[in-house]
């Protein structure tokens, strides 16, 4: 994960680390690369230079040059500026609800339908009881996938094969779920191969219709300022709640996972890191900063 990426930091931090004596002139040449680094990354460019600035003031303000080891203190100021870039704090799901209402949605391949099972999966071992409900209505093999992953982990699955109105099946399965006493009910819905008003249309009525309580937009990770720029669009129709930021176990460049919440203003949830209905990972925003810093 972020291979690329902690290469080249660490190639912009070597420079600096090994001296006792650094000027103005090292940082500013520091910070150029690091933001080389990131625009490498994906990292959009207004992210880049807003996240560079800012180290660079930090650094220059908690006199970087006097300290006895600058490098160290500025690979604390990145790690600080690299989880704040990220959101901060980690930010839970708000399961507060009986039943709790989560809409997923995404463009196809993104990995909903894996996430909507790790979802299941996750909320199941935390003592939850939920319910996956199977709206991708034009993809039929969602259906059978969805019913496989729901005997995998365990949790039911409400399809209606039938029908192919996706209002009418979420909330089918919301009532189905009530009737059981789910009190988290997942649904997830059908995506396009890529923005098209069909498929924004019927998730904002989706969504009218349902009610959620969280919508988690599911992106791929490896796609970098495309996801960043797919996530701007649904965020602008739906106000999603979180992102799922899947696939990171084969994203080599990071570039998404840095950009997306400095752009859409909404806190990264999760993210995937495998195919298996295991490798689901509550996001850190600290942690991803000290792995990509190693
Ligand atoms: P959907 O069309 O959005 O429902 O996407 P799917 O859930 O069918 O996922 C598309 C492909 O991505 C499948 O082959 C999944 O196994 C794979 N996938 C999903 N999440 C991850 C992940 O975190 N890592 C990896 N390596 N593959 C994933």
């Amino acid at each position: 994960m972020f291979e690329n990426l902690q290469d080249k930091l660490d190639r912009a931090f070597k420079v600096l680390k090994g001296q006792g004596n650094i000027t103005e002139i090292n940082v500013a040449e520091t910070m150029k690369e690091i933001r080389k680094a990131l625009l490498d990354a994906d990292v959009n460019y207004k992210t880049a230079k807003t996240f560079t600035d800012q180290v660079k003031e930090k650094a220059l303000g908690s006199n970087v040059l006097t300290s006895i080891s600058p490098g160290q203190l500025l690979t604390k100021i990145m790690n600080d500026e690299l989880a704040a870039l990220m959101g901060g704090e980690a930010t839970e799901l708000d399961l507060k609800n009986n039943p709790t209402i989560i809409l997923i949605a995404g463009l196809n391949g993104a990995g909903k339908t894996t996430f909507t099972g790790k979802l299941a999966l996750h909320l199941k071992s935390k003592g939850k009881k939920p319910l996956m409900v199977a709206g991708d209505v034009y993809r039929p093999a969602a259906v059978d996938q969805l019913q496989v992953l729901g005997e995998q982990v365990g949790v039911p699955v409400y399809a209606n094969k039938e029908s192919k109105d996706p209002v009418a099946i979420a909330l089918e399965g919301i009532a189905e779920g009530k009737r059981n006493n789910n009190n988290v009910i997942i649904v997830d819905t059908a995506g396009r191969l890529s923005i098209d008003e069909a498929l924004m249309n019927e998730i904002s009525e989706v969504k009218a219709q349902t009610k959620p309580h969280e919508i988690l937009f599911v992106v791929d990770s490896m796609t970098g300022q495309d996801a960043v720029n797919t996530a701007k669009v649904f965020n602008d129709r739906l106000d999603f709640t979180g992102v799922v930021l899947t696939k990171l176990d084969g994203d080599t460049r990071g570039g998404a996972a840095l950009s997306i919440k400095s752009v859409v203003d909404k806190p990264i949830k999760f993210i995937g890191t495998g195919e298996k209905m295991e490798a689901l990972d509550v996001f850190y925003p600290d942690r991803m900063a000290s792995r990509i810093l190693g």
